[in-house]
């Protein structure tokens, strides 16, 4: 299924407070050095950028704050629905910065209606992916009142591919394309509070889980959680933000310099570096016990716990020495394990652990002191792992491809199931990456 998502006339998830006449300082984190793109979007506009705009194209200021409103108040996706402007100011606006920044939507539905999956298409052509999830109200609370109310969380990417390579993975698999502007990864939050009001729906939570990895264009990211989280824009909760990293530590070390108040979760996948090696390649730079370090002083810095996200895959990091090892790992943190079994992706010889598995994991990690979730796998009949669709429309890889690809994986995974640690250099890509962005990650032990 197709079709172009632009928006009716309906809000998103904006509180119905009277809109003040200035946006207070928000300190931007943009990086100076970085090129600006050329026509942005609207809704990743650092502060004051429209106002100078309008000075120097000979406007009045207060068309700054009609525009706006245009974008948080009525979520506008087409220079017609820029309100109250006289036609020529309008034209100029969509002239000089886009109103949405993302050309096309493709939703699919699955899980009887709960999990819904857009492919958007950027201006360029990159395609990224977002997941919308429904968490209907459950449990009694009193009278008339559930114990957990509705949740409807949106998964986001911040990039167009991976340069990490985590081998279970699609969006792994497509390598990396492109960072995502500040605008286009808020515009995706846009179309699904847009989708949502549709239905008498407000979006409650994000997680940025999508494509990509966050600490990697970590500038337009902290970005994006300012606009999200600023009672003027999008007014959504700092509380309600996770932000998921494979473990890039400058990275994470700025976000506790920061006191950033969003969750901060760690996909770990194994407790053990010859392991993480293969699953996670970026251990080979950051292992284990910096990632847990950097983890943990976050946790006591902001006082907010930190997620581990784990995937489950059978007969690689599920054995009861590697429960034991990640209760140790995690012995005495602010932490809480969340244990999600793998997706089926084409290119991994690796099948998810069966929920027998799973539960006798999760058994062991909590005897040893670890709260530990259980998650629930969304939208599996509708290509959900992470990447899937965008891997899907690069084309189908030869059967041979996909034969070696497996090969190549249980290669390098031999001497680690057998405990040796026999990688260590980066993959080429990834070390260009790391070195280009960890080292304006900022943290204190940059490197
Ligand atoms: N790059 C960041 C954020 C995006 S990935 C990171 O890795 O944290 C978000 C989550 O999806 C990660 O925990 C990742 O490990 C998980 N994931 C990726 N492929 C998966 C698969 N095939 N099955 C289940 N989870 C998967
Ligand atoms: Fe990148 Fe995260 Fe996928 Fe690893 S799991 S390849 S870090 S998006």
């Amino acid at each position: 299924m197709s079709h172009s998502n632009k928006p009716g006339d309906s809000a998103g998830a904006i509180s119905d407070v009277a809109a003040p006449k200035t946006i207070p300082a928000r300190a931007s984190t943009r990086d100076s050095r970085r090129t600006t793109d050329a026509q942005p979007g609207l809704s990743g506009l650092a502060d004051g950028v429209l106002e100078k705009w309008l000075g120097e194209t000979g406007q009045p200021a207060f068309r700054a704050q009609q525009i706006r409103d245009s974008i948080w108040r009525h979520n506008a996706g087409t220079p017609g629905e820029l309100r109250g402007l006289p036609g020529d100011i309008r034209a100029a606006v969509a002239a000089a910065f886009r109103v949405d920044t993302i050309d096309e939507d493709e939703v699919t539905v699955s899980d009887g209606g709960l999990t819904e999956k857009t492919l958007h298409r950027l201006s360029d052509g990159a395609l990224v992916e977002s997941v919308l999830m429904h968490y209907p109200a459950r449990g009694f609370g009193g009278p008339g009142r559930p114990l957990h109310r509705e949740r409807h969380t949106l998964c986001i990417s911040s990039q167009a591919g991976c340069a990490v390579g985590c081998p279970f993975c699609a969006t792994g698999e497509l390598g990396f394309g492109r960072d995502l502007e500040t605008a286009e990864i808020v515009d995706q939050v846009r179309h699904a509070a847009r989708r949502l009001a549709t239905a008498g729906h407000v979006l409650t939570n994000v997680v940025f889980m999508g494509m990509g990895e966050p600490l990697l264009n970590l500038d337009r990211v902290l970005d994006a959680v300012a606009i999200l989280s600023d009672p003027r824009l999008f007014a959504l909760g700092a509380r309600h933000v996770v932000v998921s990293t494979s473990g890039v530590v400058p990275g994470i070390r700025r976000l506790t310099a920061l006191g950033a108040q969003f969750t901060l979760a760690i996909s770990l996948h194994a407790a053990r570096d010859p392991l993480r090696d293969v699953l996670v390649p970026l251990n080979r730079r950051w292992p284990v016990a910096e990632v847990v370090a950097a983890a943990r002083d976050h946790a006591y810095a902001t006082g907010r716990r930190v997620s581990y996200e784990y995937v489950m895959i059978s007969g690689v990091n599920d054995t009861e020495a590697d429960a034991d090892a990640l209760a140790r790992l995690l012995h005495g943190d602010l932490a809480h394990v969340n244990l999600i079994p793998m997706n089926p992706v084409a290119h991994t010889p690796w099948q998810a652990s069966s929920p027998e598995r799973v539960a006798q994991f999760a058994a062991r990690v909590r005897h040893g002191g670890i709260g530990v979730t259980v998650r629930a796998n969304r939208g599996q009949d509708a290509g959900a792992a992470c990447g899937q669709l965008a891997a899907d429309r690069a084309g189908e890889p030869s059967a041979p491809a996909v034969a070696h690809r497996r090969e190549v994986i249980v290669r390098a995974s031999e001497a680690a199931l057998r405990g040796e640690r026999s990688i260590e250099r980066l993959p080429g890509p990834l070390e260009a990456a790391v070195k280009e962005r960890a080292a304006h990650a900022g943290g204190p032990d940059r490197r």
